[in-house]
């Protein structure tokens, strides 16, 4: 990092919007507080995550470990959906989290790729059963954040991917490698099925989470976000498809994110499962910050193991930085700890 970098990143109070903390150890918030992030974790029903309610008893139990670092999202589970009780249940989950302080309430891609109706029909983001969870979660003002459908390289095969995480995850994940299986919907059939959603509640506030899947072209997130002018997007896991479109084109990624700098949200994904020690991890986390962050914050020429060539920086200036690393943040997510 330049000094400029350097001093930026010390100066701005940031957030790290998305990430997983599924162990009851403080690692991350040591290294947030040592940062100067706080940090949001979103419970979410991957299947070897702890179930939701234990992710969401997690947080609020580590949480009182450091103050006032520590936020998170609800979720409900698909758990039993089709049961007469299903949505009852599920909104009563909702309830409990937001009661407990979520900031926002997460729907994951299980629906859309997994769940499946008697008929054997997939059970898309619109499908009417989630209605009165939308109708809560817009009456109340509650925001949602959507991870339908996957980046679109979850629909090629491995080779033709273009980034090297993205290789990673669906070669350990072929049960989510789209490319497999030809029988589940489509890449645009989840992002129709979102959208609808959003043309039909349209006073849902609203984030994209991973660039709203759109990550692939920064045209077609500017297009979904003039579709959808309230809705925001979060940088989760995407900030490579960023800088992988920068190897051949930096003033048009620069432009782009100036444009939206009211809507897009950082965040990185990271997990916490315990399953790293303590010191690889703050390697990890701080490595991904101060990478992310310089990306962002200087135009100098930068490379990631992510990406198999070189790019330039976009080298924001400080309000830029300001609003995308925690300003947007506490907007879309009011109820952030401070
Ligand atoms: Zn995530």
């Amino acid at each position: 990092m330049l000094k400029r970098t350097e001093e930026l990143y010390r100066g701005i109070d940031k957030i790290d919007a998305h990430i997983h903390q599924n162990s009851r150890r403080t690692t991350l918030l040591q290294e947030a507080e040592q940062e100067g992030f706080r940090l949001v974790t979103i419970n979410t029903e991957v299947p070897d995550f702890p179930t939701t309610d234990e992710q969401r008893e997690i947080a609020l139990d580590i949480e009182k470990l450091k103050p006032g670092l520590l936020s998170f999202m609800a979720t409900f589970s698909a758990n039993g959906w089709g049961e007469p009780d299903w949505q009852i249940k599920s909104l009563a989950q909702i309830e409990t989290g937001i009661k407990k302080g979520a900031v926002s309430v997460k729907i994951w891609k299980n629906f859309g790729m997994e769940l499946r109706d008697s008929d054997g029909n997939f059970v898309m983001a619109d499908h009417p059963s989630l209605n009165p969870i939308y109708e809560t979660l817009e009456k109340n003002g509650i925001t949602l954040i959507a991870h339908i459908g996957e980046p679109k390289n979850c629909w090629l095969p491995i080779e033709e991917m273009t980034v090297n995480g993205d290789r990673d995850y669906f070669s350990r994940n072929p049960r989510y490698h789209m490319y497999l299986h030809k029988e589940y919907p489509s890449y645009e059939e989840h992002l129709q099925a979102r959208d609808r959603v959003l043309k039909k509640f349209n006073n849902l506030r609203f984030v994209g989470a991973h660039l709203a899947s759109h990550e692939w072209s920064v045209d077609k997130v500017a297009e979904w976000l003039d579709t959808f002018p309230e809705a925001g997007v979060d940088l989760a896991e995407r900030v490579c498809h960023l800088q992988y479109q920068a190897v051949e084109n930096q003033p048009k990624i620069k432009a782009f994110v100036e444009k939206y700098q009211d809507r897009i949200i950082y965040g990185t994904d990271q997990i916490d499962d315990g399953s790293l020690p303590d010191d690889e991890l703050r390697t990890a986390i701080r490595k991904k910050w101060h990478e992310e962050f310089q990306f962002f914050a200087e135009d100098s020429l930068q490379i990631s193991k992510q990406v198999d060539k070189p790019f330039q920086g976009l080298g924001l200036q400080k309000s830029v930085l300001n609003k995308i690393f925690s300003q947007n943040a506490l907007r879309y997510y009011p109820g952030i700890v401070k």
